[in-house]
């Protein structure tokens, strides 16, 4: 079996917990990291609270790699998550000169007075460095912590997606995998009439993820089957998980 490197994720915002938001950043996370080749064992949800925060991510460490965060980050009194990884990491939190440097920098371009909600967004753990924000203010913040790495993204989607390109340039050496995927859609398949060629195929690339979508169109059934595989590059890994399509198609064609 391919052993991935492992990642966790941990969503911080009530605005989720209460349901008014939903959430869509642990989705692109999720899928960055794992076409990055690592296996993402749990995403978390949790409050705009020290403790949570600092619990989740350090139950997420013990296993994983790499832990990405996002939430919490802004000006408001409810934005904790420096405070949470400066009290899990036992790291002492500081003014960031990098950090400042580059809010100051964001507040002149957009004509706005320095404040000192705005420098708070500058306060961070010791040894963090700080992300560049290419869409907002706050910067992300991201620290090598022994042989793991964290990163905190803000919690807004276009920020946090605009700053997964850091995340992955940072991992881009760490893991010697990659992920692609395929898909197809079958036209007149039921779910369950394909099950047995699926579990057969399945188990012949258990390194390979294979999963079916069921679905109806008007009264006519389809199936929507994916493959998930990996290997040294995304050419490759695309290339492997097509083969693995069309043997399953094949099959489906010849049942
Ligand atoms: P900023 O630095 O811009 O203040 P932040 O890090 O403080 O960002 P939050 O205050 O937690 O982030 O959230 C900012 C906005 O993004 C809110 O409108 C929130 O609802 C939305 N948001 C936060 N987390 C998520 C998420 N996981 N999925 C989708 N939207 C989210
Ligand atoms: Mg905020």
């Amino acid at each position: 079996m391919i052993h991935f490197w492992k990642a966790g994720v941990v969503i911080i915002g009530n605005e989720i917990l209460i349901g008014r938001v939903l959430d869509t950043n642990s989705q692109k996370v999720a899928r960055a990291l794992t076409m990055m080749g690592y296996e993402v064992l749990e995403i978390r949800k949790v409050k705009d609270d020290v403790d949570a925060i600092a619990k989740a991510l350090k139950e997420l460490l013990y296993e994983a790699n790499v832990v990405v965060t996002t939430g919490g980050l802004g000006p408001t009194y409810d934005d904790v998550t420096a405070e949470a990884l400066a009290y899990a990491l036992g790291l002492p939190l500081e003014i960031n000169q990098k950090a400042r440097d580059m809010i100051e920098r964001k507040v002149r371009e957009m004509r706005l007075e320095m404040t000192k909600e705005r420098l708070k967004m500058a306060v961070m753990p010791s040894t963090s460095k700080p992300i560049p924000n290419p869409v907002g203010v706050a910067p992300g913040i991201y620290i090598k912590f022994g042989n793991k790495k964290i990163f905190a993204l803000p919690g807004v989607p276009a920020e946090a997606e605009a700053m997964l390109d850091y995340v992955i340039s940072e991992l881009e050496n760490d893991s010697l995998l990659r992920r692609a995927e395929a898909c197809e859609r079958l036209e007149n398949v039921r779910e369950a009439d394909i099950a047995d060629i699926i579990r057969k195929v399945a188990k012949m690339y258990p390194d390979s993820y294979i999963k079916t979508h069921p679905g109806l169109e008007g009264n006519r059934p389809y199936v929507k089957v994916c493959v998930l595989a990996s290997d040294e590059s995304s050419e490759m890994a695309h290339r492997k998980a097509k083969n693995i399509l069309n043997l399953i198609i094949s099959e489906v064609m010849g049942a």
